[in-house]
Formats: C-alpha cells, structure tokens, sequence
C-alpha cells in the first residue's frame, strides 16, 4: 500500500520485477498448512511447486467462499433426472405408438396426445431449468451467498421431484 492508501500492483507500479507465482506460493507455504487440493496432503514449508505426495503442480491464486460445487451441483441433477426421466417415457411413447401400436378409439387417441403433450412439455421445461442452471453459473448463481445457493438447490430438487410426483398422480387419475 501507498501512503495515500492506493494499493499497488505485484510489480509495485514502480519499475521493480514482479514476484514469480512459484516465490510466492513458497513464501505463502512457509509458514501457513494447507492441504493438496489433489491429495490433501500438508504442503506446510513446501520447498517446490509440485506436492510430494501425488506430484500434482501448484499455483497459488485467489478463491471465493461462494465457490461451491455442492449446490450447484445438486441443481444441475435435479434438472438432469427430470430431462432423463421424461426423454425416456417420451421416446418410449412415440416408439410404441410409431412401431407396435396406434390407439384406435377416440378416447385412446386423446390419452395418448395427452400424455406425449404433457411429458413433451416437462422435458421442454427440465432443459429450460438445465440450461439456465448451466448457463447461469457465473453471471448469478454463484453470486448468491453459499446459503441461498443450497436453498435454491434444495428447492429445485424437491420442487422437480414433487412435481414429477404430483403430475405422476394426475395422469394416473386420467388413465
Ligand atoms: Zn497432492
């Protein structure tokens, strides 16, 4: 830091050389513990930039709290079951009806419009919910605190699981 509180870059702004990435992981390890993000073993005094362990190179940088795969995750398998799920009762029901059997009664043709129609528009909706999960990941999911991302996580995968549920009674209602 400058005297008026402006701070400097890692060349000090003021001609000197920058301090190579691999001097300043040792000056960092050399009195910090700190596990392999590879193997977890302890690089505490480390005197190289590889783990002596799992031989894996390291490079110090700069993390975020937020960054969290946990509930990121989850929302991306919530999303990926429902997609599955649906793609294969969908695929099942136009082979079946492609292949091995038309409906013939006015009643049967309508159910199975419905249902194609209906699971048709859940998998639509779950590729909607995968991409924007997908795509979404740096512009705002992982600018919410780690919390609301399990929250949020949490509430797609029972929201998608009780959805699937409730939908499941309904056509069986129908059926
Ligand atoms: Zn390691």
């Amino acid at each position: 830091m400058t005297p008026d509180g402006a701070s400097q870059g890692a060349d000090g702004g003021d001609g000197r050389s920058p301090v190579p990435d691999n001097v300043l992981l040792r000056q960092f390890l050399a009195t910090r513990s700190a596990e392999c993000p590879v193997c977890g073993y302890d690089l505490k005094a480390l005197p190289t930039d590889r783990c002596p362990e799992c031989s894996s190179s390291l490079r110090l940088g700069v993390y975020s709290d937020n960054l969290r795969m946990g509930p990121w995750f989850l929302a991306v398998v919530s999303w990926t079951l429902a997609l599955g799920f649906d793609g294969v009762v969908l695929a099942i029901l136009l082979t079946v009806l492609a292949f091995i059997e038309r409906p013939q009664s006015p009643g049967d043709i309508r159910t199975v419009a419905f249902m194609i129609s209906s699971f048709g528009g859940l998998a639509i909706a779950s590729a909607v919910g995968l991409w924007w999960v997908y795509t979404r990941r740096k512009t705002r999911w992982l600018r919410w605190p780690v919390r609301t991302q399990w929250t949020v996580a949490v509430c797609m995968f029972v929201g998608v699981g009780l959805g699937h549920a409730l939908y499941g009674g309904f056509l069986m209602s129908r059926v």
